[in-house]
């Protein structure tokens, strides 16, 4: 028999299972086995799948119209950037298809910004180690990962790369060409690993000193990941000049958005930039409901809730198993098990017991659950586990 997959692209490497539905917290095969699901395509079904008011927006929206192009007004785009404006430090938002979409166009309002003011030669982005910023070439580029770069030609200059929480690094690394410090307040791919929030303040007080932007790459850990809407919410005094979502904001539906304040806005006019798709109307659709659930105060209260019991079951579990286990990392829903042997091992057994999680780095696994996970979801998450580990 041919491979079904063999027209696939090989960039992937999916298990054989083949998933035809979902609902809430699970994924079900069509011979009607079920999958707790902690990796929400990574981060990203939030509200879980098929839920009953996502489904009829993108039913209602979708026996109306579908697409006009920026070409026209997207009024539920207009209104979906009013309520992040109003929501955040922002005064812009330009909506994207992807996560990597809306990095490119964060380095491009900041670079522009600069070029605005007189300062054409700031053009440098500093990142950090252990970050993922999407796979274009910019994105790949910014994120500095080697195996991601490898074959793809010459490295694109203006983009630096420091250590992870090494502030000396960083200041040796800034000059009167860096135009912005991009940063993930949790770091995803890289490792599930949590900028401690005082570094987040600091940054801020950097960027203000040395004329920097500070632009946060909130992709995985925003969108109410870590118990706040925004991760950059749990630090003081730690406002970005631009911030890039996506994943949870659309709850399957793709889209993404960078959000900036009016004074980098102002560099970006008719002509700067542009996307066909970009918040078009299905996607804005999907994204208002979406919205309007997460940035609810009792909703996330209720996710910082249930954050803590996975924490806590998570750390018994480190506690009791420390030769397999090396500790536990991570932020809210966001949360990693950092492994002695590589997490693919654990990973597969864990779904052959039926439990769906991810991996991050070279050695955690990762979990990722739908926000609206329960105490009831982690413990049973938390002891499959367990048995998975022998
Ligand atoms: C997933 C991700 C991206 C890229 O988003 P895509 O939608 O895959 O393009 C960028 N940054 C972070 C932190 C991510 O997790």
């Amino acid at each position: 028999m041919t491979d079904p997959r063999q027209h696939i692209m090989p960039t992937y490497r999916p298990p054989e299972l083949v998933f035809e539905r979902g609902e809430g917290m699970h994924l079900f095969t069509d011979d009607g086995a079920a999958y707790l699901d902690f990796i929400s395509g990574i981060a990203v079904s939030s509200l879980g799948h098929s839920h009953p008011v996502l489904v009829s927006a993108l039913k209602e929206q979708a026996e109306k119209l579908w697409h006009t192009s920026n070409m026209f007004r997207v009024p539920a785009a207009e209104k979906l950037a009013a309520k992040m404006c109003e929501r955040s430090f922002a005064d812009r938002v330009f909506f994207s298809n992807s996560g990597t979409e809306a990095i490119e166009a964060a380095i491009k309002a900041a670079r522009k910004f600069h070029w605005l003011n007189g300062s054409p030669d700031r053009h440098e982005i500093i990142t950090f180690t252990g970050a993922f910023h999407g796979r274009s070439l910019a994105a790949i580029n910014a994120g500095g990962n080697p195996a991601y770069l490898e074959g793809f030609g010459s490295r694109l200059p203006g983009f630096i790369q420091v250590e992870w929480e090494n502030a000396d690094a960083l200041d040796a690394a800034i000059s009167e060409r860096t135009a912005a410090i991009l940063i993930e307040p949790v770091q995803g791919e890289g490792g599930v690993r949590a900028l401690p929030e005082v570094q987040l303040t600091n940054l801020r007080k950097l960027c203000d000193e040395s004329g920097i932007l500070l632009i946060y790459d909130e992709i995985q850990c925003g969108m109410g990941r870590t118990g706040k809407l925004f991760a950059h919410e749990w630090a003081e005094n730690s406002a970005p000049d631009i911030m890039c979502l996506a994943k949870g904001i659309g709850g399957g539906f793709p889209f993404g958005a960078c959000l900036m304040t009016e004074a980098v806005g102002i560099a970006m006019q008719p002509g700067s930039h542009g996307s066909t798709y970009g918040g078009n109307p299905l996607a804005m659709a999907v994204g208002n409901v979406v919205w309007d659930k997460i940035s609810d105060p009792a909703f996330l209260e209720q996710v910082y809730e249930v954050s803590q019991t996975l924490e806590q079951e998570l750390e018994a579990l480190a506690k009791s198993r420390p030769e397999e286990v090396k500790g536990v990392t991570g932020k809210g829903l966001l949360m990693g098990l950092k492994m002695t042997d590589g997490p693919k091992s654990l990973q597969a057994r864990a779904r052959e017991e039926g439990l769906l999680t991810g991996v991050a780095g070279n050695n955690v696994l990762r979990l990722a659950p739908p926000l609206i996970v329960s105490e009831d979801d982690i413990r049973n998450a938390v002891s499959i586990l367990e048995t998975a580990m022998g």
